[in-house]
């Protein structure tokens, strides 16, 4: 097929033209990305059972990871979901449009290829312009997993989009970089009740659990270590893979204080050339003086992401790190966890921390696979 189309818009006002030419193609089973105020997304019909194995097809994305339906309104949802529960009913209202993503029972008018075969289904509003417009012109709810080849990084920048699909995709709506840079935060409930955040991103756990207390709803909210071990059998949500989200380039990522974490990763940068690689390394502002000393060999691509005080800049930045870094030619990339991580035997490293910084770390543990070294010193 010929190489996508790629439309530059306005992303705060988008061309209402664009936006009925893009809704077209996707009412007439194709494939286009476009951004959200997370990353970019590749939509599909969310009706067209063609269209989205066309998707899976696309990203060469495993047919057993399920795809969140975008709506342009809330007032959508009974279409693709029913039986909500009380407690991500109440999400929607105060964190839609936005970057919360809730799974609940499948409308049976959506195709079970959407959620891999599972009773649920996942739906999200966005709150950006041109993803709701585009949705409103499509006059259909739209599949949009993140516009990238599967178990790659998400694509945060249009040309991450045409590197990783320019050649298997009808059109792209070029929006610049953005804001966002991390996925939704995906939440759903247990058989009691209880709320469970399956995956952390933009919307953070403590917004959800301050939300719920203030509407008077008390119930649990769980977050990740028992799902992320059901998620290793192909259960409950792929998203939450070991290995996902990585950029090309072996990523070691260590884990601890600051101070000890920057020593082993300077420890683990003299390895890499050692061993002959080509080094990439990963900084937050406050490690800059410690961590590029002048005696530090010119092979190494350093990637600044920003300062640990804004974990929104570095949110915005990880993903093009990682592909920057990848276009370097980088080989093996050293970075750290912003916070330290939690770990229990056998299983895999737990982030900590609040807000983004979690969600954060839990995608740079994810791209590390079992790559994550514990400095074990907390000075
Ligand atoms: P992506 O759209 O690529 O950011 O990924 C979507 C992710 O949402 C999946 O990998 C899952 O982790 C999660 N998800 C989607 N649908 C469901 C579902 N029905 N049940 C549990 N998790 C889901
Ligand atoms: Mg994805």
């Amino acid at each position: 097929m010929p190489p996508a189309v790629i439309l530059p818009i306005d992303p705060q006002h988008p061309d209402r033209r664009l936006l009925v030419r893009a809704g077209a193609v996707i009412r007439s089973g194709g494939l286009v990305a476009f951004p959200t105020e997370t990353v970019y997304g590749l939509g599909a019909n969310a009706f067209d059972d063609h269209a989205i194995a066309s998707l899976y097809k696309a990203k060469r994305r495993d047919a057993r990871d399920p795809l969140i339906v975008h709506l342009a309104s809330a007032s959508g949802l009974p279409r693709v979901a029913t039986d909500i529960p009380e407690a991500l009913g109440h999400l929607t209202t105060r964190f839609w449009p936005g970057p919360l993503t809730i799974v609940a029972r499948r409308h049976p008018d959506v195709p079970g290829r959407v959620s891999a075969n599972r009773p649920t289904v996942a739906v999200r509003v966005p709150a950006h312009p041109v993803a709701r417009g585009l949705i409103e012109a499509s006059g259909v709810p739209v599949v949009a997993p993140s516009a990238n080849r599967f178990m790659r990084s998400s694509a945060t920048r249009a040309s991450h989009v045409v590197a990783d699909l320019g050649e298997v995709i009808d059109l792209i709506l070029d929006g610049g970089p953005t804001e966002i840079g991390l996925e939704s935060t995906v939440v759903a409930t247990d058989d009691d009740g209880s709320v469970r955040v399956l995956r952390p991103g933009a919307i953070p756990v403590e917004a959800i659990v301050v939300a719920l207390r203030d509407a008077g709803i008390d119930v649990p909210v769980h977050v990740g270590a028992v799902q992320r071990v059901a998620s290793n059998d192909g259960e409950l949500s792929p998203g939450l893979l070991e290995t996902h989200y990585a950029p090309r380039a072996t990523l070691v990522l260590v884990s601890g204080a600051p101070a000890s974490s920057v020593r082993l990763m300077v420890q683990l940068l003299h390895d890499a050339i050692a061993a002959g690689e080509r080094p990439g390394l990963i900084v937050y502002d406050e490690d800059a003086d410690s961590l590029i000393d002048p005696r530090m060999p010119h092979r190494v691509t350093i990637s600044h992401v920003g300062s640990v005080a804004s974990p929104e800049t570095i949110a915005h930045n990880l993903f093009a790190s990682f592909r920057d870094l990848d276009a370097a030619g980088v080989t093996r990339i050293v970075a750290r966890t912003i916070d330290a991580v939690t770990t229990m035997p056998g299983r895999p490293p737990i982030p900590g921390g609040f807000g983004l910084a979690r969600a954060i770390d839990d995608r740079l543990i994810r791209a590390a696979g079992s790559r994550v070294h514990l400095t074990g010193s907390m000075k």
